[in-house]
């Protein structure tokens, strides 16, 4: 699966019901990773890992349930910067990584060992191990400079400004992680997660060879749309997808992903839209989408898996 962060990490979730743990690989989206604090932060891996073991923030939708907040008041008492919330036990997940990273170890290898951390059976990949940084330009200045990274976008301003382009720093010369192309070449279903497509599959895609190899596999790829009628469920897939040009809406995002997939699952409210998904060349399968129980995602995890071919 091509993984953004809370999409993803509940059909992951899913996934792992109705399959061996083992047999599902996640490739997942790090331009939104940030150093803060002098700590690497990868908060879609971290959505991934902590929600595959369960221990996932349900309210909240990132960090960990039942945590605490001592550090963040710490901070605080310095005049640190705390517009990022990182909660007490979250924390040693940062630092554990961080200090791996400074010791030499790529960022794939302090990945599955956070994975074995939490008895995860699933194996995790960062996109790539180069530093890959999400670049949003906001149409009017949001007093933070034109350019900002994703995250002061997305948390400090809370996406709530127009935005009129997104780049992803670094991806020209990035290579994929350990095992990327191996995971995609290799697998009998490959699975566009309901991520944003603009800032959190887009990343991943600009990898140079990530699309090339899941364009190889068009006809075993199968995406699950994050738009359900015509809005994202949360965060801002659905503006800036508007802002950017693309129709937000089943068809346009079939639009988006006609090249690399084959088929394109959408929810049952857009039932109407399936000739719109079709017309662009790609199968359409419709089913109940909306991951508001564990119920639904396994189900939903049963109908991708139906899209392998035999
Ligand atoms: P992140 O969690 O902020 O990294 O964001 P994601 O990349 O996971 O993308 C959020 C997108 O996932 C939004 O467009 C949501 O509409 C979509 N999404 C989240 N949960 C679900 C779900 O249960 N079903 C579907 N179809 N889409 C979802
Ligand atoms: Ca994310």
């Amino acid at each position: 699966m091509l993984a953004g962060g809370v999409g993803a990490a509940r059909l992951l979730a899913g996934l792992v019901q109705v399959l061996p743990p083992s047999e599902v690989t996640a490739v997942v989206n790090t331009g939104d990773d940030l150093i803060m604090h002098g700590l690497y932060i990868a908060p879609d891996l971290d959505t991934v890992t902590y929600t595959l073991a369960g221990a996932n923030n349900p309210e909240t939708g990132w960090g960990l349930v039942g945590e605490t907040w001592q550090a963040m008041g710490s901070l605080d008492r310095y005049g640190g910067d705390t517009w990022f919330n990182l909660g007490d036990v979250d924390l040693g997940t940062h630092l554990y990584r961080t200090g791996r990273l400074a010791s030499g170890a790529g960022l794939a290898a302090v990945t599955a060992e956070v994975a074995a951390g939490w008895g995860l059976e699933s194996t995790l990949l960062p996109m790539t191990e180069d530093r890959v940084v999400t670049k949003v330009t906001l149409a009017d200045d949001g007093g933070l400079g034109n350019e900002v990274d994703f995250q002061e976008y997305f948390v400090r301003l809370r996406h709530d400004v127009p935005v009129s382009s997104v780049r992803f720093d670094g991806a020209e010369a990035s290579l994929p992680g350990p095992g990327v192309l191996e995971a995609i070449a290799g697998a009998d279903l490959v699975v566009v997660a309901p991520s944003n497509p603009i800032v959190s599959i887009g990343p991943l895609l600009a990898v140079p060879g990530i699309a090339d190899a899941i364009r190889a596999r068009r006809d075993d790829t199968v995406a699950v749309s994050p738009i359900i009628a015509g809005a994202a469920l949360k965060g801002p897939a659905d503006r800036l997808m508007r802002e950017l040009g693309h129709e937000v809406s089943v068809g346009g995002v079939a639009r988006m992903y006609r090249d690399i997939t084959s088929c394109l699952i959408i929810d049952s409210v857009d039932t109407d839209l399936a000739g719109a998904v079709e017309a662009e060349g790609m199968a359409c399968v419709i089913t109940d989408t909306v991951m508001s129980s564990p119920e639904v995602a396994t189900d939903l995890a049963r109908t991708v898996l139906k899209q392998t071919r035999e």
